[in-house]
């Protein structure tokens, strides 16, 4: 799961080495400082996320209900104080506005001009979008079958 809060982002899975637990992971270790004040940081600097913490369960929905009610903005990215992570949430915004865009009506292929959805082709079942604004033939170089020459991809 990722939660995205005023003081920093987490990601959060089940431990691999210790299934009772979560491993509470971050990009920076501020942001678990001031989520997780009293648990240890492990640094593990070779790793995806550097900055882990390992919880219980309970603790877990403990952080989840203090976030859930120290909610008082109600514009979520200008409640991040942290320029670079506010920043960064104004990308995730905007990846996840065009997400939005292109689950709802297809956009041209800036390769072919062919319309399809920026979500996932439903023929290949492939992710689409993903290395902007290309269609899966264009972008995997597989030639498209004669018969679905015009907006095959498109959704019934
Ligand atoms: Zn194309």
């Amino acid at each position: 799961m990722w939660i995205f809060t005023s003081v920093g982002f987490i990601s959060v899975v089940r431990s691999d080495l210790d299934s009772e637990k979560l491993a509470v992971r971050a990009r920076k270790r501020k942001h678990l400082e001031m989520l997780l004040p009293d648990e240890e940081i492990v640094h593990l600097p070779n790793r995806d996320y550097k900055y882990r913490v390992f919880i219980t369960q309970e603790k877990f929905t403990d952080l989840m209900l203090k976030l859930s009610t120290s909610i008082n903005y109600q514009n979520f990215k200008s409640s991040v104080h942290e320029f670079n992570y506010q920043d960064a949430c104004h990308e995730v915004w905007g990846v996840m506005n065009r997400y939005q865009r292109g689950a709802e009506e297809p956009v041209p292929c800036e390769v072919c001009g062919a319309m399809f959805y920026l979500d996932v082709d439903p023929i290949q079942g492939m992710e689409t979008g993903i290395f902007g604004r290309r269609c899966w033939h264009c972008l995997s170089g597989v030639p498209r079958p004669p018969q679905q020459l015009h907006g095959f991809i498109l959704k019934p």
